[in-house]
């Protein structure tokens, strides 16, 4: 038997191009030389177990075996091998095509990076690391012959008879000069690591010395004796491919230590198992939260039957669950187009959907299971419940029974809980609830105590992501606004029929202002007075709720660039009925009159952490000489 032929495509000589517009990713040339020798093993079985193949199967294997002497690279199988009219078709024609089908992508795509490592290119991604492929082959059929196909990467090919005595095939990569990199054992076993540690046939790849015992010697002590066992490089039964029921939480943290060895152990897991209407299988890890979270992306892998594809898994993942660690796999994910085919693909977003609802349940089962041990774990869950609250509106109807709001007093509620204990004191006279908040309770301490002391409970929004959780629940919530507890004075944070009685006359009040506005004496503040309850604090500074917001969210690059340019604008709030201001009043000396106000300004900046640097030195100064 001998044949020489030519492949036909269009195109003279692809592999050049290959070569070069897949070099950064070339080492998925073993991904998918191995995957196809693990396909050929799973193959034979099924044939068997059809009663199509009645010989022996044997013990199923794949070995990868380096040659760095004679430069080549062989993945040998004992699979269902090929006949002649086999390789002619599948290799020839049919894997061609996807090569072909890859060139004509290449072709369309703006950007060559959008198909590179994406498109799985099968047999023919040999060639990137190969000059000359070889393949020996012999298939289960009865009476078939061994056959070899080479080929040297232009478009001729050549079959000859082959030497395999057994079923199976192997692939020998003569390995081409620029890609000595992969004739060393490091980088082989690097790669099948990355690529093929899950697979579900043993993959073999040399072999390890072990010192085992053998007898004693003369004095009684044991020998050793050294022996070869096989380097198997994989763990054939991962814990996504078996049932729930079977594992333990032991096996569970096992798992993940093996992923992530330096990591703390996680919180809890997820263990993702649908065959309807899309196939996907894994487990998902709650991490304990480091600061660093923005370095913790990424840690999700995605695998297709046990192949590692990626662990960029961007668009498969819903964004606020990236910082979940664990493995997903599923056939169904399309692996070869690129980005944006993968964003419109209905299954991509079927698995979006599922994986969002499906770690709701979970914390609305950890919830109500055991709410201390749920608040125990809301520092490290409650920025992925937030982050989701407000990113997803399906996960927000969920999330909304299970994410809980904390006070300054360190007591922990669900949203309605908190309705329920603030409705009575803090509705206003349009029947609004004000729900009031820190994001520094250092800072706003003054202001805390003062709400407190009208009885408003002040809750603490001071984790990055608050700011936005603010708006959202304002925006989600019935009839109720949120505002920063140092956005007014405690009197008029919540508008009620009750306000304090005016102990000023109408001139009084005129004076008043005159003597603090000429005290302060700069723009960006303004001087109102207000008949607050006497023990009030004299002064207190504030500032615009919707204006700070707004220029935070310009700071964060949220559009409102005009906010941003705004300069910083206070209220300066005299509280009318406090003593202090009669006193001031009825001082003689304009001098100290002036000193007085400005003292009590200096006060309320002071208690904010507003003043600083040479203006404090003179409070300090100023304070001397008025004691
Ligand atoms: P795919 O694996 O997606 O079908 P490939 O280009 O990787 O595409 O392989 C093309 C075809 O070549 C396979 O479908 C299979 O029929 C055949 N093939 C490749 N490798 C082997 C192997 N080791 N044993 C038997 N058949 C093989
Ligand atoms: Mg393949």
């Amino acid at each position: 038997m001998q044949e020489k032929g030519t492949i036909s495509i269009h195109t003279e000589n692809i592999f050049p191009i290959i070569k070069k517009f897949l070099y950064s990713d070339n080492e998925i040339f073993l991904r998918e030389l191995v995957s196809n020798a693990v396909d050929a093993t799973q193959k034979i079985k099924r044939l068997a177990s059809l009663g199509q193949y009645n010989g022996e199967l044997g013990k199923l294997q794949v070995e990868v075996a380096l040659d760095a002497e004679n430069k080549t690279i062989t993945i040998s199988d004992n699979g269902l091998g090929m006949t002649a009219d086999e390789i002619k078709k599948y290799i020839n024609q049919i894997a061609f095509s996807g090569a072909t089908e890859f060139m004509e992508k290449f072709k369309e795509a703006k950007d060559a990076n959008e198909i590179i490592g994406r498109f799985g290119l099968g047999f023919y991604s040999a060639f990137m690391v190969a000059d000359v492929v070889e393949i020996n082959t012999l298939s289960y059929q009865e009476g078939a012959e061994p056959a070899r196909w080479t080929c040297d990467g232009s478009t001729e090919f050549e079959i000859t008879e082959g030497s395999r005595t057994t079923r199976g095939t192997d692939i020998i990569l003569h390995v081409n000069t620029e890609s000595e990199e992969f004739l060393n054992k490091q980088r082989l076993q690097e790669i099948l690591d990355k690529y093929a540690k899950f697979l579900p046939v043993p993959i073999k790849f040399g072999t390890n010395e072990q010192q085992e015992e053998d007898g004693q010697d003369e004095e009684g002590k044991p020998k050793y004796k050294t022996v070869e066992t096989d380097n198997i490089i994989n763990e054939t039964n991962p814990i996504w491919t078996k049932s729930p029921n079977e594992l333990k939480d032991e096996d569970y943290l096992n798992f993940y230590k093996e992923l992530y060895p330096f990591s703390e152990d996680p919180l809890f897991w997820i263990h993702l198992n649908v065959d309807y209407p899309f196939n996907l299988t894994g487990v998902l890890y709650f991490p304990k939260l480091k600061n660093d979270y923005e370095f913790q992306r990424n840690k999700i892998k995605l695998f297709s039957r046990q192949v590692f594809i990626t662990d960029e898994v961007k668009d498969i993942v819903p964004e606020f669950l990236m910082l979940l660690h664990g493995v997903i796999d599923s056939p169904d994910i399309p692996l070869n187009v690129s980005r944006s085919f993968l964003q419109a693909d209905s299954n991509v977003k079927k698995i979006n959907s599922y994986i969002t609802k499906k770690v709701a349940d979970k914390l609305a089962e950890l919830f109500k299971a055991d709410r201390k041990a749920y608040e125990d774990k809301w520092n490290d869950i409650g920025l992925f419940v937030k982050y989701g609250f407000i990113s997803d509106d399906k996960f927000y109807e969920k999330a909304k029974d299970f994410v809980l709001l904390n006070n300054t007093a360190k007591e922990t509620f669900t949203l309605n809980e908190y309705k329920e204990k603030v409705e009575a004191t803090q509705t206003d006279k349009e029947g609004r609830l004000v729900y009031i908040y820190t994001n520094d309770p250092d800072k706003q301490d003054a202001f805390i105590q003062s709400a407190n002391r009208k009885g408003y409970d002040v809750l603490l929004m001071n984790s990055p992501i608050d700011n936005h959780f603010v708006s959202h629940l304002e925006q989600k919530l019935d009839k109720t606004s949120l505002k920063r507890v140092d956005a007014d004075v405690a009197d008029k944070l919540i508008n009620k029929e009750d306000a304090p009685e005016h102990i000023l006359t109408e001139e009084q009040s005129t004076q008043v202002k005159t003597i603090f506005d000429s005290a302060i004496n700069k723009p960006a503040f303004k001087v109102e007075l207000e008949s607050l309850s006497p023990d009030e604090l004299p002064v207190t500074v504030t500032m615009d709720e919707f204006m700070r917001r707004m220029k935070e969210m310009a700071a964060m690059g949220g559009g409102m660039g005009f906010y941003g340019q705004m300069p910083d604008n206070y209220k300066v709030v005299v509280n009318a009925n406090h003593k202090l201001i009669t006193r001031i009043l009825s001082e003689e000396n304009t001098d100290t009159r002036a000193q007085l106000a400005k003292q009590a300004f200096d006060l309320a900046l002071l208690s904010q952490g507003l003043l600083t640097g040479a203006e404090l030195t003179e409070f300090v100064n100023r304070s001397v000489s008025l004691i």
